[in-house]
C-alpha cells in the first residue's frame, strides 16, 4: 500500500495559490532514481547515423538548428553563450552550410526516405543573423532533405533587429513561422531585462514581421520582479489590441542562480521575483484575460488565435521525436540516442572544417526505459492539457492513482476523470502542472509488490 500523503494537495477555495506548498518536500526526483546510462560504444556519426535515421521510419522528422550568439545577455537569461561580432553572421552561415552538406553526405542512401515535418532555428539570436545568411541556410535545407507539404519552419528571435526585410527574405527562402521573445511589452521592464526596444518599436517589429504571412507568435514572461498582474494584463491587451500576432506563449520566469537578473537582485539593484501566490495569481488573470481576447489554450504553455499556429516544434520535442542537431550547442535525438553538439565554438568549428558530425556528446537516452514509458505517456497527455486515463498508468499503481487523482479533483486541480480521455486541468492544475507531473513521476518510481 502506497502512503499517498506527500502527494496530496490541499483543499481550498483558492487551489490556484493553495493547492501546494512553494518549498514542499518530495519524493526522489525521478532523474536521480534512474540507473547510470551506458557509455557510448556504437561509433562514429558516420557509422550509426544512416541505421538509426531508418530505425522509426513513419515517425516525424524535425531538424535543429542552433544559433548561439546573442547581441548582448539579456538579465534574466541562462542561454546566452557567444557575443556577436563582426562578420561573425557570414562564418556562422557558412559553417552550417558545410555541416549540412557533409550531414546530408553521410545519410546519402536514406535521406529521401523520411520527410522533415518540422526546422527550428533556435538559440541565441538567429534573428541577428544577416538577411541572405540565414536564407541561404534555409534553402540549404529545403534543397538537401525532403519536406513535407505542411513543414513548419521556425525562425526564433527577438524584435531588436528583426526587421521586415528579413521576415520577407526568410519567408521567401522557406521560412513560415518566427517566434519572438518578447517577454514583456512594458518598455520600463524591458529596460531592466537588457531589451532594447519600447513598446511601440516591439508592436511596429510584429506587424512587420506579420505582413510577410509568415505565423508570428511570441513569448512573454510571468513573475518578473517589479511586474504585477496590471502589468501583465496591459501587456496582453496592448499585444492582442495593437498587434495582429498569431499566437502567444506564457512562461514563468526562472531565476537562475549568478545570473545577471540574480545578481542585480542580490544587490538590491532590481526588486524581488513576486511570491509564488502573486506569480500564480498573475497566471490565473492572464489564463482568463486572453480567454476574453479569443485565443485559444492549445497546449500547456501555448494559446492561439487562429489554426494557423500549431506549435509543431514544440509538440514533437515533447514526444521525442527524431531530432538532427546542427550548430554549435545544439541538440537533438536518432531514436534511443541522444545527440549533444560541440558548445565550445572553437572545437565546433575545428570539426566541421575535417568533416566531422561536431558531437560532443553520444548517449543512449532512456526512451525505452520503464519508467521513462509512462513519463513519454505523461508528457503527450499534458501536451493536450490533460492527464492520462487509468488505464494509461502501470498496472502497478492504478489503485494508488485513482485514489490521488479523487483527491486532486476535490481539490479543484482536475474535473472528473474520464475512462477514455483522462482528466482536463483546471486554471489552477496549469499553474501546477510542472509540480504535478514530478508527483506523478514520483509516484510511479515507488516500488510495490505488484
Ligand atoms: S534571451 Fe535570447 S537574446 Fe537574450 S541572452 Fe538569452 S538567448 Fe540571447
Amino acid at each position: 500500500m502506497i502512503d499517498l500523503s506527500p502527494f496530496l494537495a490541499r483543499v481550498s477555495d483558492d487551489p490556484l495559490t493553495l493547492a501546494f506548498e512553494e518549498e514542499k518536500k518530495v519524493m526522489p526526483s525521478l532523474a536521480r532514481m534512474r540507473p547510470q546510462m551506458p557509455q557510448w560504444e556504437g561509433g562514429t556519426f558516420a557509422e550509426f547515423a544512416p541505421e538509426a535515421f531508418m530505425a522509426r521510419p513513419e515517425s516525424p522528422l524535425a531538424l535543429y538548428v542552433h544559433v548561439p550568439y546573442c547581441h548582448h545577455h539579456c538579465t534574466f537569461c541562462p542561454f546566452y553563450i557567444n557575443q556577436t561580432k563582426k562578420d561573425w553572421s557570414q562564418a556562422y552561415a557558412r559553417l552550417l552550410l558545410k555541416e549540412i552538406a557533409d550531414t546530408a553526405h553521410v545519410l546519402r542512401d536514406v535521406i529521401h526516405k523520411r520527410e522533415v515535418n518540422v526546422v527550428y532555428f533556435g538559440g541565441g539570436t538567429p534573428s541577428d543573423l544577416e538577411k541572405d545568411d540565414l536564407a541561404a541556410v534555409i534553402r540549404s535545407l529545403r534543397e538537401t532533405f525532403r519536406f513535407a507539404a505542411d513543414a513548419e519552419v521556425t525562425v526564433e528571435g527577438r524584435t531588436t533587429g528583426f526587421t521586415p526585410e528579413k521576415g520577407q527574405a526568410w519567408a521567401a527562402a522557406g521560412a513560415n513561422r518566427f517566434s519572438l521573445g518578447v517577454q514583456s511589452a512594458n518598455t520600463r521592464l524591458r529596460k531592466k531585462l537588457g531589451r532594447l526596444s519600447s513598446r511601440e518599436q516591439v508592436g511596429e517589429t510584429l506587424n512587420g514581421l506579420c505582413d510577410s504571412g509568415a505565423t508570428v507568435v511570441i513569448d512573454l514572461l510571468y513573475g518578473l520582479p517589479g511586474q504585477d498582474v496590471p502589468l501583465l494584463l496591459d501587456d496582453i491587451r496592448y499585444l492582442s489590441e495593437e498587434t495582429p500576432v498569431h499566437g502567444l506563449d506564457l512562461y514563468e520566469l526562472r531565476r537562475f542562480p549568478d545570473s545577471p537578473l540574480d545578481k542585480a537582485i542580490n544587490r538590491g539593484k532590481m526588486p524581488p521575483i513576486p511570491e509564488l501566490a502573486d506569480k500564480a495569481r498573475m497566471f490565473g488573470a492572464a489564463y482568463q484575460r486572453l480567454a476574453d481576447y479569443g485565443f485559444e489554450h492549445f497546449s500547456p504553455k501555448h494559446w492561439r488565435r487562429d489554426g494557423k499556429e500549431r506549435s509543431l516544434y514544440n509538440r514533437l520535442a515533447r514526444a521525442q521525436t527524431d531530432m538532427i542537431p546542427f550548430g554549435s550547442a545544439g541538440g537533438g535525438r536518432l531514436g534511443a540516442i541522444g545527440l549533444g553538439m560541440a558548445r565550445d565554438i572553437k572545437t565546433y568549428t575545428e570539426m566541421v572544417e575535417q568533416g566531422e558530425k561536431p558531437l560532443s556528446r553520444i548517449a543512449i537516452s532512456p526512451l525505452a526505459a520503464e519508467e521513462g514509458g509512462f513519463s513519454y505517456v505523461l508528457d503527450e497527455s499534458l501536451e493536450i492539457l490533460r492527464l492520462p486515463s487509468l488505464r494509461e498508468w502501470p498496472a502497478s499503481h492504478q489503485e494508488a492513482g485513482e485514489k490521488l487523482l479523487a483527491q486532486w479533483h476535490e481539490a479543484g486541480l482536475i474535473l472528473p476523470q474520464d475512462d477514455e480521455c483522462g482528466a482536463s486541468l483546471t486554471c489552477a492544475g496549469h499553474f501546477w502542472s510542472g509540480r504535478m507531473k514530478k508527483l506523478l513521476l514520483d509516484l510511479v518510481a515507488i516500488p510495490t509488490a505488484a
